[in-house]
């Protein structure tokens, strides 16, 4: 079962928290909070002995190393996000996150089924991020058919609108450029 909570972290606001705050590059202090306050709450724990991210590798690794493998996941997670845009590629994606158990369907607190992400001893950083958007978006693939990350502040955005800083003009043009895109008929492509 999924963690019952007061203030539900969802998988979704730890992933978008994940890409907009560590744009401005994370060490281990950061990374911990987010582990602890975002990613813990959402991702469900399995494996043999529970999930050890928390006494992990950051405890060992020099800060450097924490601040690459942070800036590779949000790199990787960048390369995702418009990927899952795509059915075809999200089924592709999903596959290989199901069978490599990184996601899981779970029920939720109404026993209703829901894709979560699981939170295994062994899993590289990227891998956990990527597992909370894969998740997300097999829940609510239609928010992902926009998905887009503003350039100026990271802001992530789902659906048809955005709601940050960004050059607004070019951001709708790219957004309306992409829902032309999807709606004209493969025929004519
Ligand atoms: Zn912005």
């Amino acid at each position: 079962m999924l963690p019952k909570r007061q203030n539900v972290i969802t998988a979704r606001d730890a992933g978008t928290r994940f890409i907009k705050d560590a744009a401005d590059g994370w060490g281990r202090r950061e990374l911990a909070k987010w582990l602890l306050s975002h990613y813990a709450p959402c991702a469900v724990p399995a494996g043999e002995d529970g999930p050890n991210f928390e006494r992990a590798r950051p405890q060992i690794v020099r800060e450097e190393v924490i601040a690459r493998l942070v800036r590779e996941a949000r790199e990787d997670a960048l390369i995702l996000l418009p990927e899952l845009r795509d059915p075809m590629r999200l089924a592709a994606i999903a596959r290989v996150m199901i069978n490599s158990r990184f996601v899981a369907a779970v029920p939720d607190e109404r026993g209703a089924r829901a894709y979560a992400p699981i939170a295994l001893p062994r899993m590289k950083l990227s891998e956990r991020v990527a597992s909370l958007f894969v998740a997300d978006c097999l829940n609510d693939p239609f928010d992902y058919r926009f998905v887009y990350v503003c350039g100026a502040c990271s802001e992530v955005s789902f659906g048809t609108s955005v709601l940050c800083c960004g050059p607004r003009r070019r951001d709708s043009e790219v957004r309306l450029r992409a829902l032309v895109e999807s709606i004209r008929p493969a025929a004519s492509a």
